[in-house]
């Protein structure tokens, strides 16, 4: 599965992509994720990818034309229907784990344009027909976090990114409450114990257990 990221700072996934499952997910070729620079694109002698916004108003609005250019590309390195495109935008649909399982089982690659400064011309979105995804009801400094959550969270339903395959918590049963030893911790002057059930062997039980503890993501 590739992810193409359009972004003014790719730098900023550089040590998030280096380190860790994801990391290895990209060592071992199981996603691969490709960066396009709107200012690459751009026909402006100083590379500008903003103006300022009509009707008004602080804050500047990125311009369409690099950001469309830097998406033919994309588009062009996809597999014909396989793809999707994405605009974050803190307006959108709420981003949940069904997003993440349809991507990763719908698609071959995903497209996807970080959004800075008072957002994106809003005719990419009409051109491209893309889906405007938010990650919460906040408002952050660009799309480029949103992009890491995506990533993250599409890849780990990504067979083989995950150390075991039953890792993935919509295949069983997953608590939000999780222990490892000491059995019984010590923290001034207080004890802290694991529930008996995951000490007593009974895997019935600690199913049990953990079903009535772990809502399913995404539902
Ligand atoms: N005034 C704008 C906010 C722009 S924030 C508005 O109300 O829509 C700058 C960029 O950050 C956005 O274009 C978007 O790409 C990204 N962004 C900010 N918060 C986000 C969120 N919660 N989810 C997804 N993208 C977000």
């Amino acid at each position: 599965m590739r992810f193409h990221v359009i972004t003014i700072f790719p730098h900023l996934f550089d040590s998030y992509l280096a380190d860790s499952i994801i990391g290895r997910a990209i060592n071992e070729k199981k996603i691969e994720v490709l960066f396009y620079n709107p200012r690459d694109y751009s026909t402006d002698k100083h590379r500008k990818v903003d103006q300022r916004s009509y009707g008004g108003g602080p804050g500047m609005v990125m311009h369409a034309e690099p950001i469309l250019r830097a998406c033919e590309v994309a588009r062009g390195k996809s597999q014909k229907r396989k793809y999707t495109t994405i605009i974050f935008s803190p307006g959108g649909d709420n981003f949940t784990n069904t997003y993440a399982m349809k991507y990763a089982k719908s698609y071959t690659d995903i497209i996807m344009i970080c959004g800075r400064y008072e957002g994106i011309d809003a005719r990419v979105k009409k051109i491209l027909r893309a889906k405007e995804i938010s990650i919460g009801d906040y408002v952050l400094t660009g799309g480029e976090i949103p992009a890491l959550v995506v990533i993250d969270a599409t890849a780990r339903q990504i067979k083989g990114v995950l150390g075991h395959s039953e890792s993935v918590e919509e295949k069983r049963n997953a608590s939000h409450e999780v222990y490892t030893r000491p059995e019984v911790f010590l923290w001034k002057k207080k004890k802290y114990v694991v529930p008996k059930v995951l000490i007593s062997g009974n895997h019935k039980d600690i199913e049990a257990w953990r079903g009535e503890r772990g809502e399913k993501a995404g539902t």
